[in-house]
């Protein structure tokens, strides 16, 4: 089977690495792709978001699966899109259409969505302009720290955690009148802070039957500690010690079941992944966040716990037959660090020269912002550059091989956190 991949970072990578394992893969293409990609596939030159180019090289290749790798797409419809060529029907496309990726195109589609199906979440309000004072009134009625979120996709930008009731009404008159996130801010989503620890779960679903992959807890913050600016990922690890099968369980029935019955009983019909942002508040699960695809760098420590076949996996999810497969996870565990651009998640400079090993034992090395200069050279060519994930029996093996790696990378002005995993290590002892 020819299959194509769209997007270009480590998640991308990890997810072509995964395929080309596959004995059912018989040609893979990842468009754009990176310079890790192409050792296991080969790269197209074609953006994500030029949907004929995209349809035309799905006719072109043969292509019979397609995985949407990033969110931009699904929430701009490219599966609708594809969907609707007729010359494209028997085409297996893994990915919700446009509605369904609402879930994470809009925040406040998504709170409703929870709260029409009863799925544990923080308590909310939805404000635009024209209600920008019931807002202002509904911050001065909630205690504090209190969260504001532009409605749209902002890069996860668009979420600020205010600690006084001045900066909430700042915030909320600086997204609703002055927009500063432009249109995802035209709509202001106020919710109540939750505190607990933060993991996300993730689903792949037919529709109507789900396998749970595994669990990971990533990263965000720049600076060690989780302190200074947020960024795409810093690192994520798998599985996370506090969810214990008795959490996992309460997932499952309470929000997993939940969403998909949700779904169904709103007309959507979902193939894809669901990746589930949750707060784990004294051992209950409360939803922060849907995405309507798998997490970067959060892909790179679930993926590599896969033992199943994933070209079979994804097949049957596009056919409605995940019933008849079965998931196998490794009981490893995966850490990975993401080494990055000086400057990041600011102002970087590209074009580095990038030295690594991709030998070493128990290490994978997913590129992430990477390109090739010339023929063989690879150079930074993002914020986020490589995602180094070591595979250990234990969390402490997992975290050295993975620091190991990403010690010896090298490019000028290199930067990683050199904490991944080491919190989870503490609740451990
Ligand atoms: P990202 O792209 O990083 O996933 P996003 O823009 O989709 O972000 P959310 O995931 O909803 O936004 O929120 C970003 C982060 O803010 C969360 O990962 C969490 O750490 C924090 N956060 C969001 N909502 C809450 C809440 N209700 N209580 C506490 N923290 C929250």
């Amino acid at each position: 089977m020819n299959i194509l991949i769209l997007g270009s970072g480590g998640r991308e990578h990890a997810f072509a690495w995964k395929i080309a394992q596959s004995p059912l893969c018989d040609a893979l293409f990842v468009a754009p792709g990176n310079a890790g990609t192409a050792s296991v596939a080969t790269n197209v030159d074609l953006s994500f978001n030029d949907f004929e180019g995209i349809a035309s090289l799905i006719s072109e290749k043969r292509i019979e699966l397609v995985l949407v790798g990033p969110e931009e797409p699904l929430v701009n419809g490219i599966i609708d899109f594809l969907q609707a060529k007729p010359e494209l029907s028997h085409v297996r496309l893994i990915g919700p259409d446009q509605t369904g990726a609402q879930l994470e195109g809009s925040k406040d589609f998504s709170k409703n969505f929870m709260q029409t199906y009863g799925i544990p979440t923080a308590s909310y309000g939805t404000f635009t302009a024209e209600t920008l004072d019931e807002g202002l009134a509904y911050l001065d009625a909630h205690p504090l720290p209190i969260v504001l979120k532009a409605d749209g996709l902002a890069a996860g930008k668009g979420v600020i955690i205010a600690e006084t009731h001045e900066e909430a009404k700042l915030c909320l008159r600086e997204m609703l009148v002055d927009g500063k996130f432009g249109e995802a801010g035209n709509k202001v989503v106020i919710e109540q802070f939750l505190k607990g620890i933060e993991l996300s779960v993730f689903v792949l679903t037919d529709g109507e039957h789900y396998k749970i992959l595994p669990e990971a807890k990533d990263y965000k913050r720049i600076g060690e500690n989780d302190t200074g600016l947020n960024t795409g990922g810093m690192g994520a690890v798998s599985p996370v010690i506090f969810a214990d099968s008795n959490f996992l369980r309460k997932v499952e029935e309470k929000v997993v079941k939940p969403t998909l019955a949700g779904l169904k009983a709103e007309g959507i019909k979902y193939v894809g992944f669901i990746f589930i942002g949750l707060m784990n508040v004294k051992s209950e699960p409360y939803v922060i966040e849907y995405n309507v695809r798998m997490g970067d760098p959060e892909t790179e420590v679930v993926l590599p716990r896969i033992q199943s076949d994933l070209v079979t996996l994804l097949t049957a999810a596009a056919k409605g037959t995940l019933q008849d497969t079965t998931l196998t996870i490794s009981p490893q565990v995966a850490v990975t660090t993401v080494v990055v651009s000086g400057g990041y998640p600011g102002d970087y400079e590209k074009g580095k020269t990038i030295a690594y090993t991709d030998k070493v034992e128990d290490v994978v090395v997913f590129h992430a912002g990477t390109a090739f200069n010339g023929n063989t050279e690879v150079v930074t060519n993002g914020g986020r550059v490589l995602v180094l994930t070591g595979i250990a029996n234990s969390l402490e093996n997992a975290v050295h091989k993975s620091q190991r790696a990403a010690q010896t990378v090298q490019f000028e002005g290199k930067y990683y956190r050199h904490d991944i995993g080491l919190d989870l290590l503490r609740l451990k002892d």
